[in-house]
């Protein structure tokens, strides 16, 4: 690894890290044998981990083409992830070249990784923040010099919130978030759901995650939809990634039929 100003005594390889999961699940090379190990075990389980992260960051593309169509011209995009090619603020700048785009994610190997890759070509930046301090996220500093929050904004909680548990109330998160923002702006999200799986199944996944820095819950689709209050689903509503709105034919293979994940992108009136 070539990331400046990053010793490896700073590294957690101790314990699984969702980011680099993800990142494995994506075919990405910024994980280690811990993260590859627990995603080895996920994917066991469940052999459509692997086309799911791929279809929910396929939505994530689609639908920030979508919102910038749209006119929103500033994205806050929390969640980040390790950078994986082409990030938001690429996909949103195929569409329009002005786009701002604020980066939060609560995980210091995704803040290096950002500070690398996300940070260097201008409007774009990354600011070291928690979801579940939503206050915090909206005073940053960062986010307050790149989103004008008089103006529409399109909101990315995209897989992201199946890692925030019930007691630190999501869907309570999710709003004062929102509340923050003006009429025209969008709501980008997806969750992970045990909508389409075997209980039994969901609590061994489950169970790989409670060893790593974040747990996972899996939600239902009315809870998932109760995260777009105060704002109107585009069509097609709340559906699974490769549903929502494709640029391609969506083959109907068993391994689409199954994928466990809701996506929708909500406007504010
Ligand atoms: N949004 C990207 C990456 C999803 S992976 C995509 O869909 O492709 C989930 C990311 O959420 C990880 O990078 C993880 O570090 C981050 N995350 C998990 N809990 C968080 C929290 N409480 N605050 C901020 N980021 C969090």
């Amino acid at each position: 690894m070539s990331v400046v100003g990053f010793g490896p005594e700073e590294i957690d390889t101790s314990r699984p890290h969702p980011a680099r999961m993800y990142d494995y699940y994506l075919g990405g090379q910024d994980n280690y044998e811990v993260d590859r190990t627990a995603a080895e075990r996920v994917i066991a389980l469940l052999p459509d981990i692997r086309p799911a992260a791929r279809e929910n960051r396929a939505f994530l593309h689609r639908a920030t083409r979508a919102v910038v169509r749209r006119g929103v011209r500033q994205v806050l995009d929390i969640g980040t992830g390790i950078p994986t090619a082409p990030n938001t603020h690429q996909v949103a700048r195929e569409v329009d070249d002005g786009v701002r785009v604020a980066y939060v994610d609560n995980d210091p190997i995704v803040s290096t990784y950002a500070g690398a890759k996300l940070t260097n070509e201008g409007n774009a930046a990354f600011a070291l923040a928690d979801l579940r301090e939503p206050a915090s996220v909206l005073a940053h500093p960062m986010v307050r010099e790149l989103i004008d929050f008089d103006q529409p904004v399109a909101l990315l909680l995209v897989a992201i919130l199946h890692f925030v548990d019930d007691d630190e109330h999501p869907g309570e998160l999710v709003r004062e978030l929102t509340s923050a923002l003006a009429p025209g702006s969008c709501l980008v999200l997806s969750h992970a759901t045990l909508d389409f799986h075997d209980a039994e199944r969901l609590r061994a996944v489950r169970g790989v995650y409670d060893n790593a820095t974040a747990s996972l819950t899996l939600r239902t689709r009315s809870v998932v939809e109760s995260y777009f209050e105060g704002f109107e689903l585009l069509e097609p509503g709340l559906v699974q990634p490769p549903f929502w709105n494709p640029d391609s034919p969506v083959p109907d293979s068993a391994e689409l039929r199954g994928l466990g994940f809701y996506a929708g992108v909500g406007v504010k009136p």
